[in-house]
């Protein structure tokens, strides 16, 4: 007897209880999928639960698994308002006695996730402390010709393997953790202190050092506008000199910060030698180069690589073609306004495997995802960003696989302000702003008027 899909319940298993683990437990309970969360640390949360401990933790992150997940430094506050950060039906409100600034510091969004975790009863689905350590798949396929996940997950402190067999795996294990590194001439043998923004999290270890920051995006700027308080130097080695109106006026501001371009070599005696030949003798190098994607828990036999930060082949970003339905990531894209982007995800992975929708052909998968790497190519795009969107239509667009609403206009127009304050405003945008009307728009829509279910 051939089963129809939509007779089955899927019994699933998601790696990752951030963000985006989150809103997928949710929606394939919803619709009616068993669902087990395997999360490795104490608590839900991903990148927000903060971890102030990063001893033992490999300074350039040269671990398989690594001891520490978190990325967020003390000081972190987030990039854009909260009124565009909340997933579709859960908004990230003010509360009383909690952070109440728009762009608040890490821990309220920790706090936002818990309500979220909490209201929808998802910690009974979580098995805490739990690593998985390997994903492959079984031999035999279920009725549906889909193939079975064998998951090998270890609990904290404990030495033994569990083993368990799924009908689909949804990976949504981040990708903010393990650090991307440039190469460069003498990194290997330079005796002085070299960390990745990892494991960064406060300026006092710095003191009266001169430091050099590798990297002028988001990190980058952050941390040199909290060193220049303690640091005697640093210099800020960026890409490019053509840098924003806001960090150029941070650093007419600061005697002490001094902007650079990249890094030529590291030598023997200190010297940090700069491509335009100037060099400083430097006690630390802090890379603010960003990170890879890595799963080093997943076997899928070659099919899915990981090529220059270029996680393929995978449709929409979300399904390797071969393997969907039944492995799915979700959390891949970034640029983009992530939460309501995942829980899109999320819903179309539970309902492709409930059967109430179907995916192109494999051929048509492959194609789409031939194109979108010619049309990357020919933007000039380098490969190490494929999954940077920054393009609201594409959010719509992959909204409507499944009937998700688009992103209001309210959300898009004070994610762009933020981002052009930002620009002009470094050090003050997440303080002063000047966007009282789009503001009241967002808090009269029904996002923050509906009743949450
Ligand atoms: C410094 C910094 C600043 C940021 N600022 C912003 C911001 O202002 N706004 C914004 O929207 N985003 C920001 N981000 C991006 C942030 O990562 C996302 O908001 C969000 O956390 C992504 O959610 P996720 O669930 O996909 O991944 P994560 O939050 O990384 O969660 C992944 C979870 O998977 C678990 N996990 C991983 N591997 C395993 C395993 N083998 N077994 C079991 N569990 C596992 C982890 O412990 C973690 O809990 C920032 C990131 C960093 C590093």
């Amino acid at each position: 007897m051939v089963l129809e899909r939509s007779e089955l319940k899927k019994k699933v298993c998601v790696i990752g209880a951030g963000p985006s683990g989150l809103v997928a437990a949710r929606e394939l309970r919803k619709e009616g999928h068993v669902v087990v969360v395997m999360e490795q640390n104490h608590d839900v949360g991903g990148q927000w639960l903060y971890e102030p401990s990063v001893e033992g933790e490999d300074p350039l992150g040269n671990n398989k698994f690594l001891k520490v997940h978190s990325s967020i430094y003390a000081s972190l506050r987030l990039t854009s308002p909260r009124e565009i950060m909340g997933f579709t039906d859960f908004p990230f409100l003010v509360k009383k006695g909690r952070d109440m600034r728009r762009f608040p510091g890490h821990k309220e969004l920790w706090f936002y996730l818990r309500d979220f975790c909490d209201w929808f009863g998802l910690r009974e689905l979580i098995r805490f402390n739990t690593r998985v350590e390997y994903v492959g798949m079984v031999d035999s396929r279920d009725s549906c010709g889909d193939f079975k996940w064998v998951v090998r997950s270890k609990l904290k402190d404990d030495s033994e393997v569990v083993e368990e067999v799924f009908d689909a795996v949804v990976v949504a294990s981040g990708h903010y953790s393990q650090p991307r590194l440039p190469t460069i001439r003498g990194m290997d043998s330079w005796k002085r202190k070299q960390m990745h923004s990892h494991i960064y999290r406060v300026p006092e270890p710095f003191r009266k050092e001169v430091v050099v920051i590798i990297g002028n995006s988001l990190s980058g700027q952050d941390i040199s506008m909290e060193l220049v308080e303690v640091a005697k130097e640093v210099h800020l080695s960026a890409k490019s000199l053509g840098i924003s109106q806001g960090l150029s006026k941070v650093i007419s501001k600061h005697d002490n910060l001094h902007l650079h371009p990249q890094v030529e070599s590291l030598r023997e005696d200190g010297r940090v030698v700069f491509v335009d030949g100037s060099w400083v003798i430097a006690d630390t190098i802090l890379y603010c180069t960003g990170y890879s994607y890595g799963f080093p828990f997943l076997d899928t036999k070659g099919i899915v690589v990981i090529d220059d930060d270029r996680v393929g082949p995978l449709y929409e970003h979300t399904f390797p073609p071969s393997l969907a339905p039944s492995l799915s990531f979700v959390g891949i894209p970034k640029k983009i306004i992530g939460f309501p982007f995942f829980e899109s995800q999320a819903k179309w992975i539970a309902q492709l495997l409930s059967g109430k929708t179907t995916l192109p052909s494999w051929e048509e998968m492959m194609q789409s995802i031939k194109q979108f790497y010619q049309s990357r190519d020919d933007s000039h795009v380098p490969k190490h960003n494929t999954h940077d969107i920054a393009d609201f239509e594409y959010c719509d667009m992959y909204a409507d696989h499944i009937g998700f609403p688009h992103l209001e206009e309210w959300r898009k127009e004070l994610c762009i302000s933020a981002l052009v304050n930002a620009d002009a405003n470094l050090e003050s945008y997440r303080d002063s702003y000047d966007d009282q009307q789009l503001l009241q728009e967002a808090l009269q829509s029904p996002h923050f008027t509906q009743p949450i279910m």
